[in-house]
């Protein structure tokens, strides 16, 4: 018998009614599930927006930027598919409007279209469809394609469009639309309302999509009679109205409230796949360490300077998040402003914690208070980890107030500081633009024999991603050697420095790259595991 083609399936995932209702841990979660049960997973994300990737955009406006091993600057939604769903993102998971336009337009110019008219549908709608398609392969069982923003949003339309030629094309069996969406609870009312809902559904079906699968956000269970409205004004069956009730203490619960209603079984059945039997033994022990740490918790402190919002660090609070659970220890995190620093100083900001960790970051604001913060805990002997720009700070307030290289800074804060030891390499200062252009992605690291770094990672060489313009300044190295800096971890080909440790210090560790990025709740990062290590024992 001749052998039938592989086909990938694809599941493709809208959201209605407001944005901000986790589609991307719902999507994260449904892959942790179908590759629980045995099948290949890949994911992507379609962002409506004109930037032609996350990169230029401040986290104020989108939350984190986060990086891939291949370097690209993505959305956020991308972290919880390789923490949750632990599926491998590349530049190929993340696709927007400026990214496709782009192409279509250098198409255009290239005489790829010569003697058309070059427009949205089909020929946007047919580059949506090629990056949807490039999921497929040999070695994919599974494509989800999460869509950004909300039905009913102008900018949205064409990925609509798309998603809609595509699964006509590929059939049910074959394809599948989610729909998540808001069940409000009106307190006024004192009932929940499926409105919202059937509007939102109401849209999708003037533009031909009909979701197979309703995922309802709800602050409370929804009841028979909400399941049957939903399912006779949204078109779907019963048993597909899956509810997906706020979960009170973790997102890692998501996957298990999903799997509990059988949401994973009911689209295995629907694309035809066999189902196989979920393995989540290690996960649900995972859980309930998160939820029941036996040794208490630490408090730890992250000076930024986009404190109040929660996306801006969103993989440095999960890191931090999966070390505790390493270490059956709860994490309670006190975000200070770096700007309250400079104004208040570090005492009241800082007193008390059991360690301290200074994030990544761009531009001059709040950078005082951060170099003050780094000054505090290493004076006072506070565990502390830096991460990128918390490393050149580390860097300029070693120089300052250990070496006494007086105005020591970074070339990106004063040009004209008589003392750069933290500045742009050459290459870097040949840029003038600003998208993609940072030193982006995995590189390796070697680490020095006896250095904390490589304790933790018990690991000579390592690899781990980057995102920045700014390197520390090899010229300095003998003099902050001579004063107790030790420079443990060297990238092997261009010398760059990527980790500073203090050596009379309980446990001071600050890397250029962002190890955050590759933290899981199953697999902590080491760097992270022993900070939080380090803090417990600070905290005796
Ligand atoms: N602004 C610094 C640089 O470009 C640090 C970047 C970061 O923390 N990601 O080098």
């Amino acid at each position: 018998m001749k052998k039938l083609p592989h086909v990938t399936k694809h599941i493709f995932i809208t959201g209605g009614v407001v944005s901000s209702l986790g589609k991307g841990i719902t999507a994260a979660s449904l892959g942790l599930l179908l590759a629980r049960r045995g099948y290949r997973v890949r994911m992507q994300k379609l962002d409506p927006y004109l930037n032609v990737d996350a990169g230029t955009m401040s986290p104020f406006q989108h939350g984190e930027v986060y990086v891939t091993a291949d370097g690209s600057e993505t959305d956020l939604d991308l972290g919880h598919y390789e923490r949750i769903a632990g599926v491998a993102c590349t530049r190929d998971s993340n696709f927007t409007t400026g990214r496709i336009y782009s192409a279509v337009i250098a198409r255009e110019r290239q005489g790829g279209y010569l003697g058309k008219t070059v427009q949205v549908v089909p020929h946007i709608t047919d580059e949506i469809k090629a990056a949807i398609n490039s999921l497929d392969g040999d070695d994919v069982d599974i494509a989800i394609t999460e869509i950004g923003g909300t039905v009913g949003d102008i900018e949205s339309l064409p990925f609509l469009e798309a998603i809609r030629e595509y699964r006509q094309a590929i059939g049910r069996q074959n394809g599948l639309f989610i729909h998540l969406t808001l069940v409000p609870f009106i307190k006024a009312a004192g009932e929940m309302k499926t409105k919202p809902s059937q509007q939102s559904v109401g849209i999708l079906r003037t533009i031909g999509i009909i979701p197979d699968i309703l995922v309802c956000r709800c602050e409370q269970h929804l009841t028979r009679e909400h399941r049957e409205k939903m399912a006779l004004f949204c078109n779907v069956e019963l048993n597909l109205v899956i509810e997906e009730i706020d979960v009170t203490h973790s997102i890692y619960e998501v996957p298990l409230d999903l799997a509990r209603q059988s949401m994973d079984v009911y689209i295995l059945e629907m694309l035809n796949l066999h189902v196989r039997p979920l393995a989540m033994q290690d996960w649900e022990a995972m859980l309930a360490t998160q939820l029941n740490p036996e040794s208490g918790t630490v408090e730890i402190a992250v000076v930024g300077k986009y404190m109040s919002l929660k996306d801006a660090y969103k993989s440095i609070y999960e890191a931090l998040t999966h070390a505790g659970i390493a270490h059956h220890v709860g994490i309670h995190i006190r975000r200070v402003e770096s700007e309250d620093i400079e104004k208040q100083g570090c005492e009241p900001l800082l007193k008390s914690v059991q360690g301290i960790l200074v994030p990544g970051g761009f531009g001059d604001r709040g950078i005082e208070g951060k170099i003050a913060a780094v000054q505090y805990a290493r004076t006072r002997g506070v565990p502390f980890l830096g991460i990128c720009l918390g490393m050149q700070c580390a860097v300029i307030e070693f120089a300052r107030n250990v070496c006494g290289l007086d105005r020591a800074n970074s070339t990106e804060f004063e040009p004209q500081t008589p003392h750069p030891v933290v500045d742009q390499m050459e290459d870097q200062k040949r840029q003038t633009a600003k998208g993609g252009t940072m030193r982006l992605g995995l590189f390796p690291c070697a680490l020095g024999k006896a250095t904390k770094a490589r304790a933790a990672y018990g690991a000579a060489e390592v690899a781990e991603r980057h995102r920045h313009r700014y390197e520390f300044n090899n010229r300095y190295r003998e003099k902050m050697e001579a004063r107790g800096m030790v420079f443990a971890g060297i990238n092997p080909a261009s010398r760059l420095v990527e980790v500073v440790e203090l050596a009379d210090h309980p446990w001071f560790v600050a890397c250029q790259f962002h190890p955050e990025f590759q933290s899981s709740p199953l697999h902590p990062h080491s760097l992270f595991r022993d900070f939080i290590k380090a803090a417990m024992i600070h905290r005796k």
